[in-house]
């Protein structure tokens, strides 16, 4: 089997009510940076890249689509290589490796369909066969005003959908943020986890602040407290928190994670699949996870596509430890509005009992909807 064709597309849509975290940058829009390889057999594959549409896929055009042309897709590892050899010097983090993210995906998807079985199944085989969702939300809509009645609503929505997990964004002054999370506790009570992410907003001083002040709300973990390359902070952090500390989507390859654990700066890593590296780096990353008792939850924030792909991923990674009663797999599951994350396939993924199945549909598992595409489709 050869490549015969690398598509990198944009599909892109306007928000009704523009959103920031911690971060200040307003999401006007949701983009997807979505890559489809085509074969001489007429297998087809679906990849997708986190990060600045425009910039992923220029690397897939003019640096990674002519080395994969004409290449055998069974052969990931060996075009993993070849693709990191040709960005290593110049964007080994970053836009590069989220470009060969997506392509790796979609060779995936098109192996998968070769011998009609899921990816995980090619990845050793699932582990679980369900995951639990948690609501990724809360952010902010508005530059001033009353923050606390918005996210105790949107949270007790959450609940009331089943959700049992609520992951909010923080961002305000340390005391105003203690005083928006404590009520989004006192709303929701006891039985709904919630984690904090901070989009890496927060100075050290700050982070270890709230940190402390939060302890009391039983958190179950702090997302990005701080920048994502301030390993050291982190490990900091961690001596200081009874909290356990997040972070990994705007870290990339192996290389960075191995990093991040030989400074025990994480208790949890989450490498995003759609800029970590794909699917063949992901299990590298999981591999020194596992061996060094860090905890990996898989960062999800894309489209189906990129959804699809965690699935698999998750059914795959191995329990650490193997336990009677394991703590749930949890599931990002973004929830600000996106036509790419439900209706860009035809067998979305379902929700049902608090808990999301693994799809086991050949490939990645999911058909792509060609109307959204065509519709959405900005180059
Ligand atoms: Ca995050």
């Amino acid at each position: 089997m050869k490549v015969t064709a690398v598509t990198a597309m944009i599909l892109r849509t306007n928000v009704t009510t523009p959103f920031t975290s911690a971060r200040g940058w307003w999401y006007k829009t949701k983009n997807a940076m979505l890559v489809h390889v085509e074969t001489d057999e007429g297998i087809d594959g679906w990849g997708e890249a986190y990060g600045p549409a425009e910039c992923t896929k220029a690397v897939v055009d003019s640096l990674l689509s002519p080395l994969v042309i004409g290449q055998d897709p069974m052969d990931t590892d060996v075009i993993w290589e070849k693709m990191y050899q040709r960005i290593e010097d110049y964007a080994p983090q970053g836009f590069g490796v989220a470009a060969i993210s997506a392509i790796d995906i979609a060779l995936w998807d098109i192996k998968g369909k070769k011998f009609g079985v899921p990816v995980y199944k090619l990845l050793g085989g699932a582990f679980r066969s369900e995951v639990t969702p948690y609501a990724t939300g809360l952010y902010f809509t508005f530059e001033e005003g009353d923050f606390i009645t918005p996210a105790v609503e949107e949270a007790v929505k959450y609940k009331e959908l089943g959700f049992k997990g609520i992951k909010m964004k923080i961002a305000l002054n340390r005391k105003d943020e203690f005083e928006r999370v404590k009520a989004v506790r006192d709303a929701v009570g006891n039985d709904v986890e919630i984690m904090v992410d901070a989009n890496h907003g927060y100075s050290l001083y700050d982070a270890q602040y709230l940190a402390r002040k939060f302890e009391p709300l039983d958190i179950s973990w702090f997302e990005e407290p701080i920048s994502a390359h301030d390993l050291n902070g982190y490990a900091d952090l961690r001596t200081k928190t009874s909290i356990p500390l997040a972070g990994g989507e705007n870290n990339f390859t192996r290389y960075a994670f191995k990093d991040i654990i030989e400074k025990r700066a994480m208790d949890i890593i989450q490498p995003d699949l759609c800029c970590c590296g794909g699917i063949t780096e992901v299990m590298r990353i999981s591999a020194l996870a596992e061996v060094s008792g860090t905890t990996l939850m898989m960062h999800v924030w894309g489209s189906a596509v990129g959804l699809f792909a965690a699935l698999n991923v998750m059914a795959a990674l191995p329990p650490a430890p193997h336990s009677w009663k394991p703590a749930p797999v949890w599931m990002e599951y973004e929830q600000t509005e996106s036509p790419f994350r439900e209706k860009l396939v035809n067998e979305p993924v379902r929700r049902e009992n608090g808990v999301v199945k693994i799809p086991s549909g050949p490939g990645l598992g999911f058909t792509i909807n060609e109307e959204i595409i065509n519709k959405y489709r900005v180059k």
